[in-house]
């Protein structure tokens, strides 16, 4: 399986994701970072904002979709709306941050589980 074919698969999930959450259930959303060079992943290691330097971002694998009320962002995982995404994402095969021993709301991810769709990757 190339990267590409991982890409085209988590791409249309994202998609999928920010219908739900901005057509379905009315939410406001912003997307955030989804490729992320090196150096850039480095300085997030360096500051304890990121735990590792073999995350998905780096192939554009992963998403940050930051939540929004009354004008400011919802951090928690616990949060209502956020639970409603966390549990599509699990829906489309994909991992959530906000499922992750240290929270991480907005990162929406790919996984393995996802591939199930695509010809030759089963
Ligand atoms: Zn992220």
């Amino acid at each position: 399986m190339t990267t590409n074919q991982k890409q085209f698969e988590f791409t249309k999930n994202i998609g999928i994701l920010i219908v739900y959450a901005t057509v379905e259930l009315g939410l406001n959303i912003t997307q955030r970072e989804c490729k992320r060079f090196k150096d850039r992943q480095m300085q997030l290691v360096a500051f304890g904002r990121s735990k590792t330097m073999n995350s998905l971002h780096l192939d554009a694998l992963a998403s940050d979709l930051l939540l929004f009320r009354n004008g400011q962002p919802v951090g928690s995982a616990k949060d209502e709306d956020y639970q409603k995404l966390g549990a599509k994402w699990r829906e489309l095969g994909g991992w959530w941050g906000g499922d992750w021993g240290w929270e991480d709301a907005a990162h929406f991810q790919w996984s393995m589980k996802m591939m199930h769709n695509v010809p030759g990757t089963n």
